[in-house]
């Protein structure tokens, strides 16, 4: 349960239906991903342009290997009598969101079939394109909102903040557990009113939030970045320390929010 495996890239044209899907790599030990061990789907295709995505290779549907729910349902089987007991399935990306069809569909041969612990780790932009029903089969929504004003959103990104939102509000609605999940990343999202701003939002949605998770910028997609041929513009920008991290992480403790 500590490997992360590259999906062999087989490109046969972009179609998904809620059958098929394009399926980038798995992760069969994540510890970091939802709570405690999870066997982690890394989906293909991501429609965002994060300046700091660490997983640029992710972004292509193509990227992907297309896969069918069999397919995926014989990745997690031989874990799920450990999963059971010890954490569960985190459907990832890429966004996962953007493949939903087939998604909502393995999610609930995986709770028929397994009766797993189901998270799904989005950055929540395309909750349009799904009924309130599709999210019977999640149990933890781990939601990215990368930033809080607008402007500077956009410019992270390449997207518009409003949908992350309209997402946040609808899991309150419809009372979905969540954790919340904000990169920090020194002159882009450490400006202590904005921390300020996000956390008071973040307080607003109430009790479905269980906990938020301050992730200190790293630079390990560095080398995708660069054996992709794309131009990475935080190359000198560095980690925040253990106590930047923990200054961001009081101002969410402030509201009683459960940090980590
Ligand atoms: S949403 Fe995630 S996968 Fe997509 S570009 Fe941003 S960091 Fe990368």
């Amino acid at each position: 349960m500590h490997k992360r495996v590259s999906a062999p890239t087989k490109p046969t044209g972009v179609h998904i239906d809620i059958d098929h899907g394009f399926l980038h790599s798995v992760e069969t030990g994540g510890a970091v991903d939802g709570p405690g061990m999870r066997f982690v789907f890394f989906m293909a295709g991501c429609q965002f342009r994060c300046l700091y995505c660490h997983n640029p290779d992710t972004w292509k549907l193509h990227n992907g290997r297309r896969v069918d729910v069999d397919d995926m349902l014989r990745e997690v089987r031989p874990y799920a009598g450990f999963l059971k007991f010890a954490g569960g399935v985190t459907f990832s990306g890429g966004e996962p969101m953007m493949q939903a069809g087939f998604i909502g569909n393995v999610m609930g041969h995986i709770k028929k079939e397994m009766g797993l612990h189901i998270a799904l780790d989005t950055q929540g932009y395309l909750h349009t394109g799904v009924e309130d029903e599709w999210f019977d089969n999640v149990d933890l929504v781990m939601l990215d909102i990368k930033h809080i004003d607008p402007e500077k959103y956009h410019a992270i990104t390449a997207q518009h903040l409003q949908p992350t939102l309209d997402f946040a509000e609808r899991l309150k609605r419809i009372h979905k557990k969540m954790w919340m999940r904000y990169v920090l990343v020194p002159g882009l999202t450490d400006d202590a009113g904005d921390v300020n701003r996000m956390a008071d939002y973040v307080a607003s949605l109430g009790d479905i939030v269980e906990r938020v998770e301050v992730l200190p910028f790293h630079q390990m997609g560095i080398a995708k970045w660069d054996a992709m041929g794309k131009e990475y513009t935080l190359r000198d920008t560095p980690t925040p320390t253990t106590d930047e991290t923990e200054a961001a992480r009081d101002i969410f403790r402030a509201r009683g929010l459960y940090t980590a």
